[in-house]
């Protein structure tokens, strides 16, 4: 059986992986190198993942393949921004750095929190799990940030294990001592030793299988032939496809309106990544950390070389920050890296001379938003391709908030059946 997959990320690799030796596959990726979103990339000696990537995964099957490349192991300590103040992760239980009023305002209105109301998104959810001062102070602006939207606009079918239920006594405690220990639903985070991140994938990688500078523009599924930019066209038996769902009517020809529709409903967010590399020790204090103050664009920092020592040379540090767009809004490069420079100065994180480079790079998809009857938009695309005989695999084949293992899964399992999100950690959003 000739098997044509699209897209080498990690969920083709999976794929391919699983199926090689019992169907003829061929990938077929648009870019020059396979690992999509698990790409890393190297600047003058530094390294860089496309955006923060660490593996929390606690499915054996990923493990398995991950366990194959060399890691180190972090304890997932993770720091919050917030006007002015560095808070441990998550601050709902490290309110000890607020004043006796912020204090008692978060834990009265926590104790108000609306519980037992219907959950009609997820506005009602941060209501009914943190209060309402909590919600308004943190999560509403971290929404707009992250999601690029407002906490109402979404659905909470995304939340699974990704946001903690607060616990009353780890509140209470955290507002009176700092000495909190590590809250985290994973106990580790593991991250390969040399390469960055893409180095997990190394082991999935068949390079005879694997055909790069091939983007797919046409599909025609009666007649079971892709067509490529170049001209070039290729048979398949078996389609499975990692190419983002909304993008699908514009390549499968003789698609329905109303599928079209739906496929146009659907939003993500790109993330503009501006990576900087310092002639100076220590500039990274964590792992990585969650920026509250709106006047900041990155909703994260990350710090590549506390990852691994060998993210950077000798004497150099090294930060990341994520920027989130919605997939409708104008992205100004020139602006973003203006506001990155700014975030450094009102984080107090560098002198201005300390800069060694600063690298800007866009991710063209990053995360698909879960806007309020997004999951019935999706289905009915899906459920057109699968009639079609296409299987939809990976984060945007799914169209899913997958973490990489559960991208790898979807992989692994060919797109036949659902990956049960969330066999990986808990982790803000
Ligand atoms: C900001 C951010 C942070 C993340 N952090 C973590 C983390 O800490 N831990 C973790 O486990 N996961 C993390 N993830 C998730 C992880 O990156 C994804 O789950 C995973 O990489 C998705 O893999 P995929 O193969 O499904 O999709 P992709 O990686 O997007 O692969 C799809 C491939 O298809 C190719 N393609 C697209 N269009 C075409 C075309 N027309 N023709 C041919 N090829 C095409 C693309 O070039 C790409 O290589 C993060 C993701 C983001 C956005």
């Amino acid at each position: 059986m000739d098997t044509v997959v699209l897209g080498a990320g990690i969920a083709g690799l999976g794929y391919l992986n699983s199926y090689a030796e019992c169907e003829n596959i061929r990938v077929y990726e648009k870019d020059s190198r396979p690992g999509g979103l698990c790409k890393s990339f190297t600047i003058n000696g530094f390294t860089f993942d496309s955006a923060v990537h660490l593996s929390f995964t606690k499915s054996e099957a990923a493990r398995e393949l991950f366990d194959k490349t060399q890691f180190t192991r972090h304890e997932p300590i993770a720091y919050n921004f917030y006007n002015g103040k560095y808070i441990k992760h998550p601050v709902i239980n490290n309110l000890s750095c607020f004043s006796p009023e912020e204090r008692c305002e978060y834990i009265e209105s926590f104790l108000d929190r609306s519980t037992g109301i219907e959950i009609a998104n997820y506005g009602d959810w941060l209501l009914g799990s943190y209060g309402r001062a909590f919600k308004r102070d943190f999560y509403d602006c971290y929404t707009r940030k992250y999601w690029r939207m407002e906490a109402d606009e979404l659905s909470t079918t995304w939340i699974g294990k990704r946001l903690q239920n607060p616990d009353f006594h780890k509140i209470l405690m955290g507002s009176f001592t700092s000495d909190t220990g590590i809250d985290y639903y994973a106990n580790e985070m593991r991250y390969p030793v040399e390469g960055g991140y893409e180095a997990f994938l190394d082991p999935l990688i068949k390079r005879d299988h694997i055909i790069y500078n091939k983007d797919v523009v046409g599909i025609d599924t009666a007649k079971k032939e892709v067509f490529f930019h170049d001209g070039d066209h290729v048979h398949y038996d078996k389609l499975v496809s990692s190419l983002p769902l909304c993008r699908m009517p514009e390549i499968v020809r003789n698609v329905p309106e109303n599928v079209t529709e739906a496929a146009k409903r659907l939003k993500y967010t790109k993330v503009s990544i501006v990576s900087i590399g310092f002639h100076k020790l220590n500039i990274a204090k964590h792992l990585w950390m969650y920026i509250y103050d709106e006047d900041i664009m990155a909703a994260r920092v990350n710090s590549p070389g506390i990852k691994s020592s060998n993210n950077v040379p000798a004497g150099y540090s090294s930060l990341q920050f994520e920027i989130y767009h919605g997939d409708w809004e104008k992205i100004n490069r020139e602006e973003v890296i203006e506001n990155t420079l700014y975030a450094l100065r009102k984080m107090k994180l560098c002198q201005k001379d300390d800069i060694e480079f600063v690298d800007y790079r866009l991710l063209p998809f990053g995360n698909v938003i879960f806007y309020n009857g997004m999951e019935n938009d999706r289905d009915i695309v899906r459920n057109y391709l699968k009639k079609e005989g296409i299987h939809t695999i990976g984060r945007f084949g799914e169209w899913d908030y997958l973490w990489s293992d559960q991208s790898l899964l979807s992989g692994v399992h060919g797109g036949q059946c659902e990956v049960s999100v969330s066999e990986g950690g808990e982790k803000q959003p």
